[in-house]
């Protein structure tokens, strides 16, 4: 046993709000920083040109991750590994000192995953930023963990080459960070999630080995697929030192229709239409009124505020094949009550559209504290999940705007409620876990993309059973058997 116990690492029940770890000799601050200070020394001594922060100042600045509710912890310190070495290296030592550590990637996940726990180490990727080959022959990239979604995608553009994972978050976040979520995002309704577009990994494991896993094989398998077992583990079963991607060629430019509803329910019912018909638009995102109202105030853009919902469409198929794609859309909008249809009139305006959808967030997040939730449903439960969403909204006297990837039936709620108004916070928290109960109902899930985490994890038992769960818990104890790796994080 070392100095160290890893906080809460597989315990079923809620996750604590400020995660502490407990100290093996009993109460003692002393032997707690005696403790950080001998594993700190021997970090050093093992990696004498490893970048670590240890001021509290910059610690901070790793406490948080975008999730605003979640109440984190600060880590003892931050290592900024710029190998694999280095990151093998680190786990050795933790490992020998049994000390706990956090993956971390930009740090905008929204389910707590990165963020910091009391008295673990923080290992940031960001350094580790390279996009190591664009293999044309292959279709294939290969990249660090710290590379930026939108960096990836600008690069592999000039070879006329697409990325396809297009999280709203995609300028400021990682691909380590895309993987450690199996981040989604609003082209997933065509071309699938991030773990789609993953074809190989090389890992860290707890332990400080380093594994391979798939390649450059389109077709590969050999024995189990770790690959996909580690993408969305959230950093609890190893660190993501490099991908290698699936590229594809450069789709054509999209066109783009915007149309708007009555109500909030038939936009859902027009998505339902355009799924059972079998189209399969590039993007297909819903906003609706509360979303709409603040975007709109932020970028005054005249969207009609009257309207209940809009659906954001897209089809990026060649010549008039987008047309047609459109025009399908436009029929299924029209046959559930839309009050108008439009389309975007060039390229430019298309682009500008999409932007706007991807501020939803930052919209919302000015109106208050906003928590942003995740839920799914087969697509069919669209209109469902949209009424209900509604009622609980209604029923709990909390303002909540809902927007999302509508097309692959991966809604986000946001509750927002004012800074220091308690009460309604409760509130708010009060509906999400209803929404979650309500989501699981449907025959869905509590998160789409964003991750089980921290936040969620009570969660998790109750949508996919407690076999499930030990299953789950199983594979970790394999992998991590110390549980250091994102202690008290999804499982
Ligand atoms: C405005 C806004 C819009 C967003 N839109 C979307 C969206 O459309 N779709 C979507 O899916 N998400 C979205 N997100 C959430 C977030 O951006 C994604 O979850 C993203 O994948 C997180 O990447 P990151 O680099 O910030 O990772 P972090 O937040 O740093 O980490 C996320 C998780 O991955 C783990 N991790 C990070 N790096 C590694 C690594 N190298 N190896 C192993 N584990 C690692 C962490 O431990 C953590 O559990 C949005 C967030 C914001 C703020």
């Amino acid at each position: 046993m070392g100095l160290f116990n890893t906080p809460d690492r597989c315990s079923p029940g809620p996750p604590t709000e400020r995660q502490t770890p407990r100290d093996a000799g009993g109460d003692k601050p002393l032997a707690y920083h005696r403790a950080v200070t001998a594993f700190l020394d021997d970090l050093r001594s093992r990696l004498p040109d490893l970048r670590v922060l240890t001021d509290e100042t910059d610690r901070e600045s790793y406490r948080r991750d975008e999730t605003a509710h979640f109440e984190p912890g600060l880590p003892l310190a931050v290592a900024l590994p710029a190998t694999t070495a280095e990151v093998a290296e680190i786990m050795r030592a933790a490992t020998a000192h049994r000390v706990p550590v956090v993956p971390r990637g930009a740090g905008s996940g929204l389910s707590g995953g990165s963020a910091g726990i009391e008295g673990a180490l923080t290992v940031a990727l960001m350094r580790m930023n390279a996009i190591l080959e664009i293999d044309r022959d292959n279709l294939v990239a290969v990249v660090q963990p710290g590379v930026i979604n939108a960096d990836l995608k600008a690069a592999v553009a000039k070879e006329g080459l697409f990325y396809a994972p297009d999280p709203a978050s995609y300028e400021f976040c990682s691909i380590g960070g895309n993987i450690g979520t199996n981040a989604g995002g609003l082209c997933c309704v065509k071309y699938g999630v991030t773990r789609d577009a993953v074809l190989g990994l090389e890992v860290v494991l707890a332990d400080g080995r380093v594994i391979r896993t798939g390649g450059r094989n389109l077709k590969d398998v050999a024995g189990y697929s770790l690959t996909h077992l580690i993408v969305g583990s959230q950093g609890t079963l190893g660190i993501v030192t490099e991908a290698t991607l699936r590229l594809r060629p450069a789709p054509p430019p999209k066109r783009t229709l915007l149309a708007f509803f009555p109500t909030v329910p038939s936009a859902g019912e027009a998505v339902a239409a355009m799924t059972a018909a079998g189209a399969e638009p590039c993007t297909l995102e819903l906003m609706d009124r509360v979303t709409i109202a603040a975007v709109d105030d932020w970028h005054a853009l005249g969207l009609d505020r009257t309207a209940a919902a809009l659906l954001l469409v897209e089809s990026d198929r060649p010549g008039t094949a987008a047309h047609e794609e459109l025009d399908r859309a436009a029929a299924a909008c029209d046959a559930a009550g839309a009050v108008s249809v439009v389309r975007a009139s060039d390229p430019m305006e298309a682009d500008w559209l999409r932007q706007v959808r991807r501020q939803a967030f930052r919209a919302m997040e000015r109106l208050g504290v906003a928590r942003m939730e995740d839920v799914g449903v087969p697509r069919s439960r669209l209109p469902e999940l949209l009424a209900a969403i509604e009622r609980i909204a209604a029923a709990h006297d909390v303002r909540c705007g809902t927007f999302g990837h509508a097309g692959d039936g991966n809604l986000h709620p946001t509750f927002v409620w004012d800074r220091g108004d308690t009460a309604a916070e409760e509130r708010a928290h009060a509906a999400c876990e209803e929404l979650y109960r309500a989501a699981i109902a449907l025959g869905g899930t509590v998160t789409g993309e964003h991750g089980i985490g921290a936040a969620r994890r009570p969660f998790l038992e109750e949508q996919v059973g407690t076999d499930a769960v030990e299953v789950m818990r199983a594979i970790k104890a394999a992998l991590d058997p110390a549980g250091l790796l994102n202690p008290g994080r999804v499982v």
